[in-house]
Formats: structure tokens, C-alpha cells, sequence
């Protein structure tokens, strides 16, 4: 997310850093740039001139031109400003009351709000350990209480039994009964959404409010709809006491720019961010790091806690006592590649740390992306049991057979061999080092 309005930013403050003293109309002139480069990211024009006053205010002072490193502390000031844009703290949800602590969530039709109810109940349930029920009150769409009901077996959430007919508000009641009767911690009721906003939709929305008195009303909406995701927020938070919001979509080629006025335009933080159409792309949204992200200071805290999040502790183990025994057999490559893919992947992965955002438009440029994982993988899977813990049996007909087994050329097959043989190597200079016990605590 915020690919180019990043690259923009970075590729102006490059320069303001790399002139070492600075002068007013140096400051003047970046901060014209970056004036653009939120416009074009869709940014809304009030939160833009806003922005850019405070920010080149401050940035002008006699205390930052006559500093030791100017550029630096503009970038500091802009970056603080961006956090103050999008929100100060990132804010949990308020589920620890007297249960059921009841989330409505509401928004237009395709803004992606059943799957987010999804991904939602599915952190409660993983991540809160909470006893999480949804229910569909949406009965003008066919079939999208049936939708609710597969994302429920998928993210391993109960759903509320479906009887046909019944309207909203009566299923609201029947819910709220359910999570009370057998004892559920969260309630989350996805409500109908419509095209467009308007009036029956809005009294059916009060009318639910009304009923389920929620702990929290989530709006959700499509971050790649730009300007209009922001519209609509307004217009939602007219009617509903609004908690927060939830934007979806951040994953595509969004610009961002709705994150970043929705705070402003509505006065609600962005609780969470969807980042894909897995039941697990869901981040919370924590508006210091995605500033640093922004400005490609990196994001090194979510790559922490995603490491943390799919990380299988034992396996992490298992591999390190191997390693202490100096060995690292493909079968070990082939569980490394896939905890890296259940962390976003070789790009993903890439975005997250500080410097590296040139690199991750290398890799995308040369190819080297998440594609790489896979085949790897496949060859990983062509091969033998035996081939798998000595890979130097493979000789020239082996690699054919891995080569055609996966899809891939021998060439990709030598690749493979040469990162194992380079990262076997480098477990041996570890080793040596004794510095598995440091390694091992990383993960502890
Ligand atoms: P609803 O009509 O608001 O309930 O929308 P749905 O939950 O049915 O979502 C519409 C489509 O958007 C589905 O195909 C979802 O998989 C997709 N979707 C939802 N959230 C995201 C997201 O964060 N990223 C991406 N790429 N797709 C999403």
C-alpha cells in the first residue's frame, strides 16, 4: 500500500537530505512536492493545504534550517505530521465489557464488509482467545447469509442459524438472545449494504443500532474508491454514531490517499486495514508505522508481530537443534520458504524493513517475487525423500526429472542447489560462532 505516494516522498526527501544545509526556499520548494504528491495520492485538498501549512511552518523555523542535519529533521517534522494525520495511537476495539459485547458492522455492498466480519471474528477468536458469533442481517442480497455462514467454517467461527424470512431487527434480537444464552464473549452483526447510501438503508441500520446497543460500529469501506471512500464516511457518520473504520483493499493499487484524510474528514480512527482476500489479511492500523512506511523509514514492529503471529515456535526449535548439529537438509529450506510466505512473502516481507523499498521494486522489476517461493517449493516437492536430505545426489537426470516434476528449467533446479548450499554454509559459520543460543532467544 502507499507504493507510489511513498516512492514520491522518499525520492524529494532523498534530495532535501543529500544537499546538507538547507535554505527557506529549499524547505518551500520540497514542500511543494509533496503538496502534489498527496493530491495525487487522492488525499482530500482541505486535509492537503492543511497539512502542508503546519508541516512547512514548522520546517522553516530558524532552529531546523540552522541544525546540524536539516533534511533529517524535516523528514522527522513531516513524519510527525502524518501521524497526527492519520490518528495518533492506534485504538483496539472495546470488547472487554460485560458480555456479549456486541460490533456492528456497516458499510456499502462490496466494500468488503462480510469478509472483514470474518477476518474480525477470526482474530477475536485467534488472537483474544474469544468466544466470537456472527450473524448476517443481510436479507437483500441473496444468498449473503449463506456467504457469512461458508467464511465461518472457513475462519472456524460459529454463525448464527439461518430462518428464512425473518427480517433485520427480528435477527438481531435472536442473535443478541443466542450469544447471551450460550454464553458467547462477541457478537458481530454484518448488516445489508446497499449501492449507494441511502434513506431505508440508513433507518434499517438505526433501527438494528436500536435493538443490539453495539460496544462498537465499524463502517467499512473500499480504500481503492479514493475520495469517495471518504464521502462516504461522512455520510455514514451523520447518521451513526460511528466507532471506527475499517478500510478495505489496501492490499491493491489503492493510493492511500482515503487512509489518509479519513481521520480527519469523520474524526474516527482507522481501526484496522484489509490487506487481501485471505480470512488472515487483516492488520491493525497503527498510524506511526504506516507513516514510517510512507516515508520508507520501514515498518520493522508489524514485521515483528507477523514473525511472532506465524512463526511455529516448535519448528523454529527443531531446525535450531538441527542446525546446532550443523545440518540443514532441503526438508528444512522448504519449511523456512514457507513460514516466509505465511509472512506476506518475499515483496511483503521486503516492504516492511527500513532501506529496503528500492529493492522491493528491483525484485518486482527482475521478476524475483513470491513466484520464486512457489517454485521452489514445487522443486522441493519433486524431489525424493532421499534427494531432500542429500541434495548432492543429484545428478544431471535427477535435476531433469525435479526440473520437469515442477514446472521449472534445471536452471532453477542449480539455483535452488546454490542458495541451499550457500545457506547451509552460513548455518556452519553460525555455528562456529556459537551464536545460536542469541538466534534461538529471537524467537523465544
Ligand atoms: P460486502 O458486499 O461488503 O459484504 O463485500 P464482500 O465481503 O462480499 O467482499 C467483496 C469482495 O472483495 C470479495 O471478493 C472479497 O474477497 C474482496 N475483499 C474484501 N476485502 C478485501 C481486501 O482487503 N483486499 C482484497 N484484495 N479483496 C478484498
Amino acid at each position: 500500500m502507499f507504493e507510489s505516494l511513498s516512492d514520491r516522498l522518499t525520492g524529494v526527501f532523498d534530495r532535501l537530505r543529500g544537499r546538507g544545509a538547507l535554505v527557506e526556499a529549499d524547505v518551500r520548494a520540497a514542500m511543494r512536492e509533496v503538496r502534489i504528491a498527496l493530491l495525487e495520492a487522492d488525499v482530500a485538498l482541505p486535509v492537503v493545504r492543511e497539512f502542508v501549512d503546519k508541516v512547512t511552518e514548522q520546517a522553516v523555523g530558524q532552529q531546523v534550517l540552522k541544525s546540524v542535519t536539516p533534511g533529517q529533521q524535516v523528514v522527522k517534522i513531516v513524519h510527525d505530521a502524518l501521524v497526527d494525520m492519520l490518528g495518533a495511537d492506534a485504538s483496539d476495539l472495546h470488547v472487554d465489557v460485560t458480555p456479549p459485547a456486541v460490533v456492528m458492522m456497516v458499510g456499502l455492498q462490496g466494500s468488503g464488509k462480510t469478509t472483514t466480519t470474518a477476518k474480525i471474528a477470526r482474530r477475536l477468536t485467534e488472537r483474544d482467545r474469544k468466544k466470537v458469533l456472527m450473524a448476517s442481517l443481510d436479507v437483500a442480497r441473496p444468498a449473503a447469509q449463506e456467504q457469512l455462514a461458508v467464511l465461518g467454517t472457513q475462519a472456524n467461527v460459529a454463525t448464527l442459524p439461518i430462518v428464512p424470512g425473518q427480517q433485520p431487527v427480528e435477527i438481531a434480537r435472536r442473535a443478541l438472545q443466542a450469544a447471551r444464552l450460550q454464553g458467547y464473549d462477541v457478537l458481530l452483526l454484518d448488516t445489508a449494504g446497499r449501492l449507494h447510501v441511502d434513506q431505508a438503508l440508513m433507518d434499517e441500520m438505526k433501527a438494528v443500532a436500536d435493538v443490539s446497543t453495539p460496544n462498537e460500529i465499524l463502517l467499512v469501506v473500499d480504500a481503492l474508491t479514493g475520495q469517495d471512500a471518504v464521502n462516504v464516511a461522512r455520510n455514514f457518520s451523520e447518521q451513526v454514531e460511528l466507532s471506527g473504520v475499517v478500510l478495505t483493499r489496501l492490499d491493491g493499487d489503492a493510493r492511500g490517499g482515503a487512509a489518509l484524510s479519513m481521520r480527519a474528514v469523520t474524526g474516527k480512527p482507522i481501526k484496522f486495514a484489509g490487506v487481501g482476500e485471505g480470512i488472515d489479511a487483516l492488520e491493525a492500523f497503527h498510524p506511526s508505522r504506516v507513516a514510517g512506511r510512507i516515508l520508507g523509514m520501514g515498518d520493522v514492529v508489524s514485521l515483528v508481530e507477523r514473525a511472532q503471529e506465524t512463526i511455529k515456535v516448535e519448528e523454529a526449535e527443531a531446525l535450531a537443534r538441527k542446525m546446532a548439529k550443523g545440518q540443514f537438509d532441503m526438508n528444512d529450506l522448504r519449511s523456512q520458504l514457507q513460514q516466509m510466505q505465511r509472512m506476506g512473502g518475499l515483496t511483503g516481507l521486503a516492504g516492511m524493513l527500513p532501506g529496503m523499498k528500492k529493492v522491493q521494486g528491483a525484485m518486482a522489476q527482475s521478476g524475483m517475487d513470491n513466484k520464486i517461493l512457489v517454485h521452489m517449493d514445487a522443486m522441493i516437492g519433486s524431489m525424493t525423500a532421499k534427494e531432500r536430505i542429500k541434495p548432492e545426489l543429484l545428478n544431471a537426470k535427477r535435476k531433469i526429472r525435479v526440473a520437469k516434476g515442477s514446472g521449472t528449467t534445471v536452471q532453477d533446479v542449480n539455483k535452488l542447489l546454490k542458495m541451499h548450499q550457500e545457506m547451509a554454509n552460513a548455518m556452519k559459520k553460525i555455528r562456529k560462532m556459537g551464536g545460536l543460543g542469541k538466534l534461538g532467544a529471537l524467537f523465544g
